[in-house]
């Protein structure tokens, strides 16, 4: 469920009109429901009553401040994967004890800082990165408390970009590995074993692979514990799937979600932790755009958008559907055509849709891209000199701009001529 709806014929965010929006800021542009932010997160939150757990927003999902400080206020811990995002993360004033630090390249660099500012955990990804935490953590003269994030081998049935819990995936260490690994971990200086981590991919729409691998997260736990070791938190990892085409797919709730979690690590006694990004942020926020022209192609009508594969990338880099809807609302019964929908970007790749049955549009009517909250405005660039896509929060009957457009000036200034030319 989410807070954009049509009220007399027009799409609203939350009590603002979008089309309020477009006459402010201009298109394209990002923007996200406070409400439906908060409703994802409370749903997460609620799932894991009862158990110690704490909801970590993976904030590569979508992470302008604004929203990380939204959630944040609810009580939100943060998923980093960069030294960029803890600062991000601190600079909106999530506190250290709140921020799990994950991925597979963090630098010295990295560890120091997240040591420095403070860390609830390193999710510790290989053998070498656990040497390197032990070292820098030591030199700091700071213990890092740490998970080791293993790989369950198992096939989290979604697309192969983000797919992360197989053996050939370069995601943690391999299961069968964790008890040498973990005795390993026991006798180094300047770490702190405190649990699991287990993250398999996203955008899973079954619960079976989340089943498979928290049961072996649940064995391996009872080893480890049988070993000597201390492990009192297992963060379980974010991937809950979202419905994109709302018509045919019905992904589990994070109700049942949070069940399943109490079925089966639920006895352990054990503090959890989870990582949701795309299930918090995708359905609460659009993109929103206007068709610059209709083209008559040979054989088909492109609808030319002002926004482009490089304000939204996941229809070419992951094939993926998203429902694109006029902001003014069709009428029932009202004639549909197919369109091929692009952006205006030099490449064929910039394509969001096929044949895709839309009523008709003309040049100037404004469109809305649902569920493109999460991985959308954080994988946006400025290719081809187009500025970055500008975001946007609605909050009951206001909005404010929490990431603006910058300029052509802005853009072309960055550059720096070398004394040569
Ligand atoms: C990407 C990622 C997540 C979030 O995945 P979603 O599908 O957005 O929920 C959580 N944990 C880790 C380690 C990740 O890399």
């Amino acid at each position: 469920m989410d807070h954009f709806l049509y009220r007399d014929g027009h799409l609203y965010a939350e009590d603002v009109p979008l089309s309020e929006i477009a006459a402010q800021v201009g298109t394209p542009f990002y923007v996200y429901s406070t409400a439906t932010l908060e409703r994802h997160y409370r749903l997460f939150d609620e799932a894991l009553e009862g158990m110690e757990h704490l909801v970590c927003y993976a904030m590569k999902a979508a992470s302008n401040q604004a929203i990380l400080k939204t959630l944040a206020a609810l009580g939100a811990g943060m998923d980093v994967v960069s030294g960029g995002e803890y600062a991000r993360a601190k600079a909106a004033g999530v506190p250290g004890e709140r921020i799990v630090f994950s991925g597979v390249g963090k630098t010295r660099d990295d560890i120091a800082m997240a040591l420095a500012g403070g860390i609830r955990q390193f999710n510790v990804e290989s053998e070498p990165e656990m040497l390197v935490l032990s070292e820098v953590a030591s030199a700091m003269g700071k213990v890092a408390p740490i998970t080791i994030r293993v790989n369950p081998d198992v096939d989290a049935k979604t697309h192969a970009k983000i797919a992360t819990g197989k053996s050939e995936n370069k995601f943690g260490i391999p299961i069968a590995k964790a008890r040498a690994v973990y005795a390993q971990a026991a006798a180094l200086p300047g770490i702190e074993v405190v649990g699991i981590d287990v993250h398999i991919g996203s955008q899973l729409t079954d619960l079976a692979p989340f089943e498979a691998a928290y049961l072996k997260v649940a064995e391996l736990t009872e080893l480890l514990r049988a070993d000597g070791h201390a492990i009192r938190r297992l963060d379980l990892g974010g991937g809950l799937g979202i419905p994109y085409a709302r018509s045919n797919e019905a992904p589990p709730l994070p109700t049942d979600y949070g069940k399943l979690i109490r079925r089966t690590v639920g006895h352990l006694g054990c503090e959890i932790e989870i990582e949701p990004g795309r299930l918090i942020a995708g359905n609460a926020g659009l993109l929103v755009s206007e068709v610059i022209y209709v083209k008559q192609g040979e054989d088909r009508e492109f609808l030319i958008l002002d926004a482009a594969m490089n304000d939204l990338i996941r229809p070419a880099m992951y094939d993926a559907w998203h429902d694109i809807v006029p902001l003014v609302e069709p009428e029932a019964g009202q004639e549909r055509v197919p369109y091929d929908i692009v952006g205006p970007v030099c490449e064929s790749g910039d394509t969001f849709a096929k044949g895709r049955m839309m009523p008709r549009l003309q040049a100037n009517d404004l469109v809305a891209f649902r569920s493109a909250g999460a991985y959308g405005a954080v994988m946006a660039s400025e290719y081809n000199t187009r500025p970055l896509v500008p975001e946007v929060l609605v909050k009951d009957d206001h909005f404010a701009v929490i990431r603006a457009r910058p300029s052509f000036d802005e853009m072309i200034s960055r550059d720096t001529i070398p004394e040569w030319l």
